[in-house]
């Protein structure tokens, strides 16, 4: 198993291989890029079926940490972790103690946080171990509210930029998944008048929403291409496939969910069917800009404002993509490049 020559390296400063046999520990930090900060990620807990797939896992994750970061205006790098072992099965008081001692050893290059498999009472056995830890009770919290503020106010950037409107009253919005974020998202959208078509598989989150928000209810497979104006994918990623995309209605697709292209070439087929697209990695910042303002002097209203730039973040991405006739995912990539690899190349010049 190569590593330097792996196919998602991209010129990840470290990777640390970490093994505590007595725990039964065997993890992988990945830290792509420092060059605004310390690497910021959560941390993995998935059965990977082999030891490669787990490292691809977390280089691939902690790049794009890095590139989520950039935009967001952290001041922190990219990074993450992933732990091998079956959440349900493999949890150990020893193995969290042992993971925080790794942690602990970069020194603060690296904080760790909660990613799937990993829930708050996790961390904080980290916590014991290490003060580079983000996201423990005693800081911001669940993360979705957030998220799903930062979602909100990228809806209204890209309305604002494809539609030409200030306000999302009036608008159809197709909201897949109301879970952790959906269910605040509804709210928002909502309170500012826009209807809401609503699917999940999961069916007393969707009463919820049905009665709080006077939402009309879709079939999970007609979700993503019913007749709306805007469709925010808030369940799994991948919904911009092939098959979905010749199908689409809406004229905006802006979600909470990760990875949402199927592939990087669907960005530009939505750019030529004339739907704009909010980058999932920019829209959905919220979560991690909280998680950046933690600490003693910890001020919520301050974190808010701050996840509220995405959507000036998003106006500047599209009119970006516009000006270079690009994809809108191309011209973020291109942006939070820029912004990273900036010191990079002040540091190579002053050598
Ligand atoms: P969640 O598990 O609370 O909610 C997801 C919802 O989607 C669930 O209610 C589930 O029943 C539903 N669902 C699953 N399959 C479905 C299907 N085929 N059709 C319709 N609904 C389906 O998760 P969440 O925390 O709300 O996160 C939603 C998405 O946003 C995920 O992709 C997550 O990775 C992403 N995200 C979340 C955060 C956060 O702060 N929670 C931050 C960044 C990104």
């Amino acid at each position: 198993m190569s590593v330097f020559e792996h196919h998602e390296f991209d010129g990840h400063e470290q990777v640390v291989f970490c093994h505590d046999p007595a725990s039964g520990l065997k993890a992988i930090i990945a830290i792509h890029n420092t060059n605004l900060g310390p690497a910021l990620g959560g941390c993995r807990m998935w059965p990977y079926a082999s030891e490669a797939e787990a490292l691809t896992d977390a280089l691939r994750l902690s790049r794009g940490m890095t590139y989520k970061s950039a935009l967001a205006g952290l001041g922190f790098g990219g990074g993450k972790s992933v732990i091998i072992g079956d959440p349900r099965r493999d949890k150990s008081e020893a193995l969290f103690r042992a993971m925080g001692s790794y942690v602990d050893s970069l020194g603060g290059r690296y904080t760790v946080a909660e990613d799937v498999g990993i829930s708050v009472p996790d961390v904080e056995i980290m916590a014991r171990e290490t003060q580079f830890v983000a996201g423990t009770s005693k800081g911001a919290g669940d993360p979705s509210p957030a998220t799903a503020y930062g979602v909100y106010m990228g809806i209204k950037a890209a309305a604002k930029h494809r539609l030409g409107v200030d306000s999302l009253s009036g608008l159809r919005v197709a909201v897949q998944g109301v879970g952790h974020v959906g269910y605040y998202l509804c709210s928002h959208l909502a309170a500012e008048g826009a209807e809401l078509l609503v699917a999940d598989i999961a069916t007393d989150s969707l009463d919820r929403v049905q009665r709080e928000f006077d939402a009309h209810v879709v079939a999970p497979e007609a979700i993503a291409t019913s007749a709306v104006d805007i469709y925010a994918p808030c369940a799994l990623g991948a919904t911009i496939n092939d098959e979905s995309l010749p199908k689409l209605q809406a004229k905006i697709v802006a979600g909470s969910a990760n990875n949402q292209l199927a592939e990087a070439r669907h960005g530009e087929a939505l750019r030529q069917r004339g739907i704009l697209y909010a980058p999932d990695y920019v829209i959905n910042a919220g979560g991690v800009i909280v998680i950046s303002h933690e600490g003693p002097a910890y001020d919520e209203a301050k974190a808010f404002t701050h996840v509220a730039k995405i959507h000036d973040t998003l106006l500047e991405i599209f009119r970006r993509a516009d000006a270079q006739k690009v994809a809108t995912s191309t011209a973020a990539d291109r942006l939070a490049e820029e912004r990273f690899r900036k010191p990079a190349a002040k540091a190579t010049r002053a050598a």
